[in-house]
């Protein structure tokens, strides 16, 4: 259980991403319907468009988007990071070029953190530098400027109704990420990103960095795995002692006609469910299973109705919200890894390459990406 101002937060937990201030195509209502207790917003992409100030006059992002509910912001690094060609790094900061129109902007730790409290989520993220994670020596010089950044933030960092977590780096290197874990820990954080994974690396890799870094950790503080949602991912993390998720994955795939069942991904744009009057999944208690056959969500989509890609959205975030809803207890049950084993015996995972495209889909139409989500 985490507790924020804006309400107690079950752990573990995955956390709907709003990049726009808005997850997208659904209201905050539908959202609570859906069972979502913490929400996602995108620093870089509100600071750029409507503007960090614009949002503080308008009762911060709690008041601007409706949603009254805890909120986390990341620093905006992620995005910077990877708008490729469009940045200096210095000491000082970044400097990077807005997708939107092209004109310059900078970041250093004191303006992400000052943003962040414009932007007043319960929980926002240090300025760190992202690098491929497969390149040590840029893992290990960028390492030590992340550490001196977060120390920075931690200055910076002035309201006290707002945790401010650190993010441990070192891409898929142990005595990268030990180093980190070490140093963030002695800085005393309310809580610890583990950012740098799930961006293209092996997943063998991402769970080996996992097992060095955890246990590291304070076990008083939330970690919190950037980036990562899918079910058999959840099941992963958890395992090794994660409490939050975030990830695009739900609601993106939602949008390109995939949806999650029991025994894996399908996508409704098949020509095999334009006469299937079964719903997504047999016994989902979503709105959309409840009403809805496949035949009729693949017309949606065929159609360009926007209600497939809401429809989709719902049953997608409620499937993750749900099953972390079983996870939790079976956790207080002990009897985790029995669902575990049961879920996977039938859950068939897509291959990570799939993911891959996605994201490189998303990079294609100009989008910063963001560990999968963006
Ligand atoms: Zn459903």
């Amino acid at each position: 259980m985490m507790r924020t101002p804006h309400g107690d937060i079950p752990t573990p937990v995955f956390a709907p991403v709003g990049t726009q201030a808005t997850v997208k195509t659904l209201t905050p209502d539908e959202l609570v319907t859906i069972g979502a207790t913490l929400i996602l917003a995108n620093t870089y992409h509100l600071y750029l468009r409507p503007g960090a100030d614009t949002i503080a006059r308008l009762g911060d992002l709690h008041g601007f988007m409706g949603w009254p509910g805890p909120i986390l912001t990341d620093s905006g690094g992620f995005q910077v990071f990877s708008l490729e060609g469009l940045r200096r790094v210095s000491e000082e900061g970044v400097v990077f070029r807005s997708h939107i129109d092209g004109s310059e902007h900078f970041f250093s730790p004191e303006k992400a953190v000052e943003i962040q409290e414009k932007l007043g989520a319960d929980i926002i993220m240090v300025l760190d530098e992202c690098p491929d994670p497969m390149d040590y020596d840029y893992n290990k010089s960028a390492l030590e400027r992340t550490h001196r950044w977060a120390e920075r933030c931690l200055r910076a960092h002035t309201r006290a109704d707002q945790a401010l977590f650190g993010i441990v780096q070192g891409g898929v290197f142990p005595d990268l990420r030990g180093k980190s874990a070490e140093f963030l820990t002695s800085l005393g954080f309310p809580g610890y990103g583990i950012g740098g994974l799930s961006v293209g690396e092996p997943k063998d890799k991402t769970w080996e960095m996992l097992d060095v870094t955890v246990p590291l950790l304070p076990t008083h503080a939330p970690r919190y795995l950037m980036g990562v949602g899918s079910p058999e991912d959840l099941f992963e993390g958890v395992e090794r002692g994660v409490d939050l998720f975030d990830s695009v994955l739900p609601t993106r795939l939602a949008r390109n006609g995939g949806v999650f069942t029991s025994r894996g991904r399908i996508n409704l744009r098949k020509a095999k469910f334009a006469d299937d009057p079964a719903p997504i999944e047999e016994g989902c208690d979503c709105y959309t299973c409840r009403r809805f056959s496949r035949a009729y969500l693949r017309h949606l989509l065929k159609a360009g109705e926007i209600l497939g890609l809401r429809l989709n959205t719902i049953h997608n975030l409620h499937f993750l919200v749900e099953l972390m809803g079983r996870i939790r207890a079976a956790i207080t049950e002990g009897s985790f890894a029995a669902l575990k084993t049961d879920f996977l015996s039938r859950y068939v995972p897509a291959a990570n390459d799939e993911d891959q495209r996605i994201k490189h889909l998303a990079r294609r139409r100009g989008k910063p990406k963001r560990k999968g989500n963006a």
